[in-house]
């Protein structure tokens, strides 16, 4: 009844695609054989760089988050090494599992669905690793299931620390272009994402960084699949070599109109957009779960993704909510991934294009579902949220 007009898709992923991004894909297909489109590749990886901060390689595949995973995995672990993964919520399960067909050994240190990873629990298993038996480990920046941000630093501190010669591999499929990410200055030595969350692009570019430790080890590993292989990708002496074949022509323009978007803004601000529309939902929150079953699913600010927020609100409510703000208002909460419907949790992706008036009408959206169902709730949310709106822009 008044969901006519623009909706609103707020899952985590595929995420807000901007008019310009899409209007850049509208277009004639170029020769991939000469031409522009070969400096385009060329820039792109420069631009790629700048968004991980990072002097090393960059490489792109034709490829989903799933994909990229694989990719960091095969190039620097032979079948029979040991990788530790750390989990915070359903995607450090997932990248386990994948590493676990790829017959690497497979230990998973689980921190559960509500908590980040401890660097002190990280220090204390990497000190008993005399023999350097583990050669990796592997953690989510932000676990999109559970919305919980690892302290990257922390954890890099935690593996020196222990005087462990491990490589240090970050999803950060959620994160990048959302929250802060600083691959060379953290020491991370791959890093991963996908083009369609806070980069903006439809789904189907999957990106891999890696430093020169990354490198040795790849050097160390032998053949691998050719496809994988990121070595020609981060050396191409032709365009295909550097997607080995055909270039995804229409995602590079696409993906090139958001790094400009990215670099007009600057990092920095994008980042710091990210934070103040993230603390106006925890905001709104606040006020919510002072009366009635909904909470943050992350209890510690620290420790809380500024790209997607994961909350409950309990049982039956969870889906009547979802379907009551697209029904009505044009609004698309994600669902609750790794838990059941029933339980009542869900989700709002906050990624990429998205400014201050839509997430007060998200929060807005919300309040109103919450009214129109009868879910108890504290008031006073939206209140809250424009608050911290206003506080954060300075008048005049
Ligand atoms: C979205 C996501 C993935 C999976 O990406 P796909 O493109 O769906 O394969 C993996 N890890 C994290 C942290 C994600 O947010």
């Amino acid at each position: 009844m008044l969901s006519q007009g623009r909706p609103y898709l707020a899952i985590p992923g595929p995420s807000v695609m901007p008019d310009r991004v899409l209007a850049a894909m509208h277009r004639p297909a170029p020769n991939i054989y000469k031409g522009e489109i070969i400096e385009l590749a060329a820039g792109l990886i420069g631009s790629l760089r700048g968004v991980a901060r990072t002097a090393h390689a960059a490489t792109i595949y034709i490829a989903n988050g799933h994909a990229v995973w694989e990719a960091a995995l095969v190039n620097t672990l032979a079948p029979g090494d040991r990788a530790l993964v750390l989990a915070s919520g359903r995607f450090g399960h997932g990248w386990a599992e994948m590493a676990r067909g790829l017959g690497i050994e497979v230990e998973v240190m689980d921190f559960g669905p509500t908590l980040p990873a401890d660097p002190d629990r990280l220090a204390a298993r990497l000190a008993e690793d005399r023999a350097g038996r583990i050669r990796a480990v592997a953690v989510c920046h932000v676990d999109t299931s559970s919305s919980a941000r690892s302290d990257i630093p922390a954890l890099r501190a935690a593996i020196d620390r222990a005087g462990h010669g491990a490589l240090l591999l970050v999803d950060c499929i959620a994160s990048m272009g959302c929250d802060r990410f600083e691959m060379d200055l953290w020491g991370v030595d791959v890093a991963i994402a996908a083009s369609q969350k806070g980069l903006m692009t439809p789904p189907g570019l999957g990106f891999v960084w890696f430093n020169d430790r990354a490198a040795a080890a790849r050097a160390r590993r032998g053949e691998i699949s050719r496809y994988w292989d990121w070595r020609p990708r981060a050396a191409p002496e032709a365009l295909w070599q550097y997607f080995d074949g055909t270039a995804p022509t229409h995602h590079l323009y696409g993906l090139r109109e958001a790094l400009a978007m990215i670099a007009e803004e600057g990092i920095e601000a994008v980042w710091a957009r990210h934070e103040v529309l993230a603390r106006a939902i925890w905001a709104a929150f606040d006020a919510w779960s002072a009366a009635g079953p909904l909470a943050l699913n992350i209890a510690d600010p620290a420790a809380r993704s500024h790209a997607v927020t994961a909350c409950v609100i309990g049982s039956p409510f969870g889906a009547r909510l979802q379907d009551w703000t697209e029904r009505v208002a044009g609004l698309t909460l994600g669902i609750g991934l790794g838990r059941s419907p029933e339980d009542g949790y869900f989700r709002i992706g906050h990624m990429g294009h998205v400014n201050a008036q839509m997430i007060l009408g998200v929060l807005g959206t919300i309040e109103a579902g919450l009214q129109a169902l009868g879910v108890p709730h504290g008031a006073g949310a939206v209140d809250r949220a424009a608050a911290v709106i206003a506080g954060a822009a300075p008048a005049g």
